[in-house]
Parts: C-alpha cells; sequence; structure tokens
C-alpha cells in the first residue's frame, strides 16, 4: 500500500498544494514504496514564513542550548540507527551495511555540530591600538535551504542542516524526489528532541522547488549537493540572487596503481570503490591507472574478485552490490557499456550477462573494460553506476598527467608502498580529496569534503570549520575605553 509524503512545515505535516505526484520506487523490487508530492513555490513560501519567524528567537536561543537539542537528537539516531540503516536500502537500494556505515556518517555531523559553543566562538584583540580592542563576533546567517542527491538521503542533507541549526539558522530541505523517505524520518526526530517549530522544514519536489528557492528574496544561502550540469545552473542562479552558495557536484575519480602496491589490499580497495554502492558515490572510483608491470596481474585479480560479487536486494545477508536508483539509470548504464565495446575498450567483464541483471530491480553486475583511451566516454563521463575503466600508463608521472586531464576532481587516489610516489602524487594531483592505499577518502564531518574544479562550485566546502564559515557571518567591534 503506498501513501503520499507530506511536507514538514513549522512543525506541522502539511500537505503540498501540488496536483502532481511521482512514485517513489524501491529499486531492488520495483514495489512502489510511495508518492512523493511536486511541491509548489506556494508549498516553499510557506515553508519560508515558517523558518523565517522561527529565526527570529532560534537565533537568540543560547549557544549551549541549541547544542542540547543535538546532543538529544544524536541520541535518537543513535537509538533509531538500524531503523534508518533499513530506509536507506529500501528507498536507495544500497547494501544494508553500506547504509549501516552511511547512518554513521551522517551521525557523526550531529556529533560535530553539536560543539557550535565552540565553534561558534569569536576571537579578541584586546590591544589593537592605544586602549583600542578589537573582537570578531560570530552570527546565524538567516533562513537557508538545502537541496540533496539520491545517492546519500541520510548522510548528504546530514553535512547540511545540522551545522546550520546548530549555528543558529532555521533550515529549509528539499530531499531528491527518487529518496525521501528517509528526510521525513529525520525530521520526525527532529521533532522528539525537542527543537521548535519552524527551525526544520522539507518541501518535497523537484525543479519548481528548487528554482524557488534559488530566487526567494528571504533565503540567505543555499547548499547544493547533485550532479555537474545542475550544481553549475544552482551556483550561477544563487549567486545571480544574492545569495551565499556552495554546490558539490559530479565525479570522475581516479585510482593509481603503482608496480610495487600491494596488490591484495588495491584489489579489495578497488572492488569496494568501483562496484560498492552500485559505483553511485561521488567519491567510487571510476578509473584504475595501472602503472607499467602491475597492469596484467591487476586486471585479473579484479575479474576474479568481481566474479565473487553477490548483485541483489541489500536487504539480504552476503549481498554487496544492490541495484542503481531507476530503470532510466540501468538503460543509460547498459547505453555505456554498449558504447565502451564500440569505442574499442576491452570488456573483461561483462555485467549485463549476470542473472540479476535480466530479472525484476534495476540490477547490473559489476563490470570492467580495460584498455580504455582518454577521449573515450568511458573515461571522461561520470557513468554512476558499477562500470570500471582501466587505463595503462607507463610512469606515475603520465598517470597524474591523466587524472589531472578530467574536468572533475573530487577525488584520487594512489597505491603503492613509496613514500616518494606518494609525495609526488600529493604535490601534482589536481584534486581535492586523496586517499592512500585506500579506495575512497571519505568525507569527514570533522574536515571539508574539498573537491576541486567542476566538482565544486562556490567557496566554501561543506563541513569542518568551512561549515561554520559558511553558515556564519561576522560583526568586528572596536572599542575605545
Ligand atoms: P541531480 O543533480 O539529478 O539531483 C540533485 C538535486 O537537484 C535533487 O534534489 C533534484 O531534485 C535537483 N535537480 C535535478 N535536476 C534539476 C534541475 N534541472 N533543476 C533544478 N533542480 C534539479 O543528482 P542525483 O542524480 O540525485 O545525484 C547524483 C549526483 O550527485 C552525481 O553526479 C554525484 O557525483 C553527485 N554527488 C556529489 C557529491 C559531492 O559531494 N560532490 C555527493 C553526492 C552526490
Amino acid at each position: 500500500m503506498t501513501h503520499g509524503l507530506l511536507n514538514f512545515i513549522g512543525g506541522q505535516w502539511t500537505e503540498s498544494n501540488a496536483g502532481q505526484t511521482l512514485p517513489v520506487y524501491n529499486p531492488a523490487t520495483e514495489e512502489v514504496l510511495a508518492d512523493v508530492p511536486l511541491s509548489t513555490k506556494d508549498d516553499l513560501d510557506l515553508a519560508v514564513r515558517a523558518a523565517a519567524e522561527a529565526f527570529a528567537s532560534w537565533s537568540r536561543t543560547p549557544v549551549p542550548r541549541r547544542a542540547r537539542i543535538l546532543f538529544k537528537y544524536q541520541q535518537l539516531l543513535v537509538d533509531n540507527w538500524e531503523d534508518l540503516a533499513r530506509l536507506v536500502t529500501l528507498e536507495n537500494g544500497k547494501s544494508y551495511a553500506e547504509a549501516y556505515g552511511e547512518v554513521q556518517r551522517g551521525i557523526e555531523c550531529v556529533e560535530f555540530a553539536a560543539g557550535a559553543p565552540n565553534l561558534m566562538m569569536g576571537k579578541q584583540l584586546p590591544d589593537i591600538a592605544t586602549n583600542l580592542e578589537s573582537g570578531m563576533y560570530r552570527y546565524p546567517i538567516g533562513v537557508v535551504a538545502g537541496i540533496t542527491p539520491f545517492n546519500f538521503p541520510m548522510m548528504v542533507p546530514c553535512w547540511m542542516f545540522p551545522l546550520a541549526i546548530a549555528c543558529g539558522n532555521t533550515f529549509i530541505l528539499k530531499p531528491s524526489e527518487r529518496t525521501p523517505l528517509l528526510a521525513n524520518r529525520l525530521a520526525e526526530l527532529l521533532h522528539d528532541a525537542g527543537l521548535p517549530a519552524g527551525v526544520f522544514n522539507i518541501v518535497h519536489g523537484a525543479h519548481d522547488v528548487v528554482n524557488g528557492m534559488l530566487e526567494h528574496p528571504s533565503i540567505q544561502a543555499i547548499s547544493f549537493v547533485g550532479s555537474q550540469p545542475v550544481a553549475e545552473y544552482v551556483h550561477k542562479q544563487a549567486s545571480a540572487h544574492g545569495k551565499r552558495v556552495q554546490a558539490l557536484a559530479g565525479a570522475k575519480n581516479h585510482s593509481i596503481v603503482m608496480p610495487d602496491a600491494d596488490l591484495d589490499l588495491t584489489v579489495k580497495e578497488i572492488v569496494n570503490a568501483a562496484f560498492g554502492s552500485a559505483g553511485e558515490r561521488c567519491m567510487a572510483c571510476s578509473v584504475v591507472v595501472a602503472v607499467g608491470e602491475i597492469g596484467d596481474a591487476l586486471v585479473g585479480k579484479l575479474a576474479e574478485a568481481a566474479d565473487r560479487i553477490t548483485v541483489g536486494n541489500g536487504m539480504v545477508e552476503g549481498v554487496f552490490l544492490g541495484p542503481v536508483i531507476r530503470e532510466s539509470h540501468k538503460e543509460r548504464t547498459l547505453g555505456y557499456i554498449g558504447g565502451g565495446e564500440e569505442e574499442g575498450a576491452l570488456l573483461v567483464r561483462d555485467g549485463r550477462q549476470d542473472e540479476a541483471s535480466s530479472g525484476r530491480g534495476y540490477f547490473v553486475g559489476p563490470t570492467i573494460f580495460d584498455q580504455v583511451q582518454p577521449g573515450m566516454k568511458l573515461w571522461q563521463d561520470e557513468i554512476f553506476a558499477p562500470v570500471l575503466s582501466i587505463v595503462r600508463v607507463d610512469t606515475l608521472e603520465d598517470a597524474i598527467a591523466l587524472a589531472n586531464r578530467s574536468d572533475f576532481a573530487n577525488g584520487a587516489c594512489l597505491f603503492t608502498r613509496s613514500g616518494a610516489s606518494m609525495r609526488q602524487f600529493r604535490e601534482t594531483i589536481d584534486a581535492g580529496m586523496l586517499g592512500i592505499n585506500l579506495g575512497v577518502p571519505a568525507p569527514m564531518a570533522f574536515f571539508p569534503f574539498s573537491g576541486w574544479k567542476k566538482s565544486f562550485y562556490g567557496d566554501l566546502h561543506a563541513n569542518g570549520t568551512d561549515g561554520v564559515e559558511f553558515y556564519t557571518r561576522k560583526k568586528m567591534v572596536t572599542t575605545r575605553w
């Protein structure tokens, strides 16, 4: 039985005035879980008014009191960890183990935000001149909005709202219309933690809500995470309307494997990074750059390891690779696999042949191409699916130069035992999130998520002290005594 999702506005579950809804599918079974309203600008306006009203008192609520609500919230998230993880798997498809890990990443963001009394502190210089002192005080900025993608329904919203509200802002979330269920659970738990009405709001929908947010005069800042073209658009539009904006975008992450790498560790890490979460991670490894003589052994072992992967419903124990998010995304992925063969890349493992790929649910088995050339679509585009491309080069310098040719620069990894190679990589790679001997340099609540080039639009990144800067503004006070 399906049900229509409600918006959460001013502490009330509120029906959208939208005439249109979209079905929310379980991608593993194709079952319809709910209908999500395509809310209108009027729905958004209601939420902005509620958030603006709540801002007056929330921004003046003592910071330790705000933090105490987040402590309570953290406890509720921990108490509901398994249920939250099940909900992530249900609507997104990733394995329960991955979903469980995602919930942890989200909880860590709440833990970081609960340090608000420390994070919100200003600075003073008692003697900036004779009898003059100067000090910086930090304040919230107002109503802020968050727009999130389908691939991390728990973690990505948690990059935004815990810190935003801890800093004294009020928040409106527009979750992905493809994975909107978890957001409502987050709102219920915030309510249970004692968050005052209007501090956190949800308006479900798609383009109309986003466009409304970008233009709304009472929204001060936009946090966006999603695909590159939309990130670029959001950044342009929001900036044109005078808003602060951070827009985290797509990726094409390269993993460089040196001849001296620990082969077993490398294969384990790359298989997880390429095929975990069905490749639907902005930190997924989508290109392996094999340096020198390690290539043949590496490709052989990657194919063997991919053969051992269990594909299926992420709820089932032992399943590693779940479905991609929608039928259309599966079709697009199959298009890239067919296109890769036409472009002349060598198909080493064909995920289309896996049994799950022809049954119910949007499954594509792990797919590996060798002999991929820069310039091929396989190398260039973010496929966002379990498709791994391998490029062969002779030297580390060539490998780094190749990775640096990509328009994207979210992350990059190096597998080596050499300190000199590690240093050369760290100093010359153009990417913001680096991994050494690990496949997924995952974003952490405590540090900024530092994508570069077309993987990020804006100035201040999400998380860590960048996040605090993004969600606050300052007053400088100079006093004569
Ligand atoms: P998406 O761009 O399709 O959607 C993201 C959000 O934007 C959704 O809320 C959606 O409703 C909205 N949106 C989509 N098209 C729009 C349009 N034309 N106008 C206005 N709003 C629009 O992204 P997705 O498919 O949900 O997520 C996957 C993408 O997100 C991948 O490219 C992935 O790399 C990226 N991502 C990046 C990071 C990062 O930190 N850099 C993290 C997670 C995901």
